[in-house]
């Protein structure tokens, strides 16, 4: 029997676990997930950027106290690959009217971006900004390059080392583990169970008491169980019929090595950041290319809404090449033609777990024993900090969580009565 039960050894859910023992040092923790090993979920398939920029100011306060405390991780000796390279978006007009909320929201909060001129970026990094004479702009209905838009508190890391991190601090704290241990079902009871046929009835107090794991065994938790299974949170949810407001949709992510000419001097552009790489470019039509450059490659993708269904394939998704020739090569080679020339010598594929305003959903239904912990709309990684310690403080049952930088939150402002308004713009 232990207290608290979290189901996923993602980064949230490991974050969650850390903060709980954190907070309540004497509770029996045990984490569960289906893989192996921890962080072998969408937490090891990210793109793993991070920045403290976005439309909606609950969300930014999520990033900005995460990355601080990232930041303080790395100080601690402890390594997370962080590399304030920034995120440059190469905004067009649609993009740039995009951008507008974030930009005052990044005001508001003091964060420190530039804005270039389009010429100063064309010899910067090399890209072509002006596009509209072009046949294939029209066709793939972007336009010329207005602005870049440096937002400087911001870049890559390593989620495999944050992963890594929270696992053994847990470990070291005593939170216990185990693997290969897939939860099928949620265990819904009676509070005070009365040992009549047919329980539960619907008059009846009910509470979710633990998790039934494939090969029928049971695992109890004695206050409360906490889902944080990202995208495969509604396959588990729905059968005790609690939603989770969430829906999981395929992302990929397409490498591209950048060791010749002209890409090699795309990717280690000076003057943007003090590694003298390029930072994290943002396209038209939410293009991204990520500089890898410990690999010496970039890594691409795009986010593809209308279209692509909302759908588990598997729980190792497949890649698609064509995605990248017919979806992605289109938008980055028509700013940065030089990848024409190159085909990915490594692709992925995950979920992004998606809730209905791009802020993460957390809550407890129905007063149920039960903490859901989701909806991270591909910008878990960065958020897992804050993300962990709401869910914590929600799960103790605090009204409020302490975030790293010092401020309180009010834990039902990822709930659903008093859920903060605004829909996050800039999901990418
Ligand atoms: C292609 C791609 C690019 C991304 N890029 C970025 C980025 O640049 N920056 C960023 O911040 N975020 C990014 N994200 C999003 C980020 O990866 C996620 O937001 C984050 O990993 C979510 O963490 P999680 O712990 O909620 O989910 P996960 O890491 O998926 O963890 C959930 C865990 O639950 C386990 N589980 C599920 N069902 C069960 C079950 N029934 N029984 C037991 N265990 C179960 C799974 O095995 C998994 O380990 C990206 C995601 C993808 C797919």
């Amino acid at each position: 029997m232990f207290d608290y039960v979290i189901v996923g050894a993602g980064v949230v859910g490991l974050s969650t676990a850390y903060h709980i023992r954190r907070l309540s040092p004497d509770s029996k923790v045990l984490v569960v997930d289906r893989a192996h090993a921890p962080g072998s979920g969408d937490s090891g398939r990210s793109a793993a950027a991070f920045r403290a920029f976005f439309t909606n100011n609950v969300n930014l306060l999520l990033s900005n106290s995460s990355i601080e405390f990232y930041k303080s991780v790395e100080a601690s000796g402890y390594d997370l690959g962080l590399r304030f390279v920034g995120y440059l978006f190469l905004a067009d007009k649609r993009l740039y009217s995009e951008l507008r909320d974030g930009l005052r929201e990044a005001e508001r909060l003091g964060l420190e971006f530039k804005v270039y001129e389009p010429g100063v970026i064309e010899d910067s990094l090399n890209v072509r900004v002006r596009v509209e004479d072009l046949e294939e702009s029209q066709l793939v209905g972007v336009s010329d390059i207005v602005e870049g838009i440096h937002a400087l508190k911001a870049g890559v890391m390593d989620a495999g080392k944050l992963v890594e991190y929270y696992y053994k601090a847990g470990l070291s704290t005593g939170i216990s583990y185990a693997f290969d241990t897939e939860v099928e079902d949620l265990i819904v009871e009676p509070r005070r169970p009365l040992g009549i046929e047919g329980e539960p009835f619907p008059w009846q107090d009910l509470r979710v008491s633990g998790v039934r794991v494939r090969g029928g065994r049971e695992i109890r938790a004695s206050r409360k169980v906490v889902l944080a299974t990202g995208a495969w949170t509604w396959r588990i949810t729905a059968k005790a019929g609690v939603e989770s407001f969430t829906r999981p949709k395929k992302r990929q992510v397409f490498s591209i090595k950048a060791l010749k000419e002209p890409l090699r001097r795309i990717l280690y552009a000076r003057g943007f950041n003090s590694y003298n790489v390029a930072p994290m470019i943002i396209l038209p039509r939410k293009a991204y290319i990520r500089p890898t450059p410990e690999e010496g490659s970039f890594w691409t993708g795009v986010s593809d809404d209308l279209g692509r269904p909302f759908e588990l394939e598997d729980w190792d998704p497949r890649p698609e090449p064509e995605f990248y020739v017919k979806g992605v090569l289109p938008v980055i080679s028509l700013y940065f033609p030089p990848f024409q020339e190159h085909y990915p010598h490594a692709m992925w594929a995950g979920y992004y777990d998606y809730s209905f305003d791009g802020l993460p959903v957390v809550y407890e239904p129905y007063e149920s024993d039960l903490v859901i912990s989701c909806g991270t709309s591909g910008s878990g990684i960065m958020k897992a900090d804050a993300i962990g310690r709401i869910t914590a403080s929600l799960t103790l049952g605090l009204e409020e969580a302490e975030l790293y930088t010092g401020e309180t939150i009010k834990v039902k402002l990822l709930g659903l009565k008093e859920r903060v308004t605004g829909a996050e713009k800039l999901v990418i």
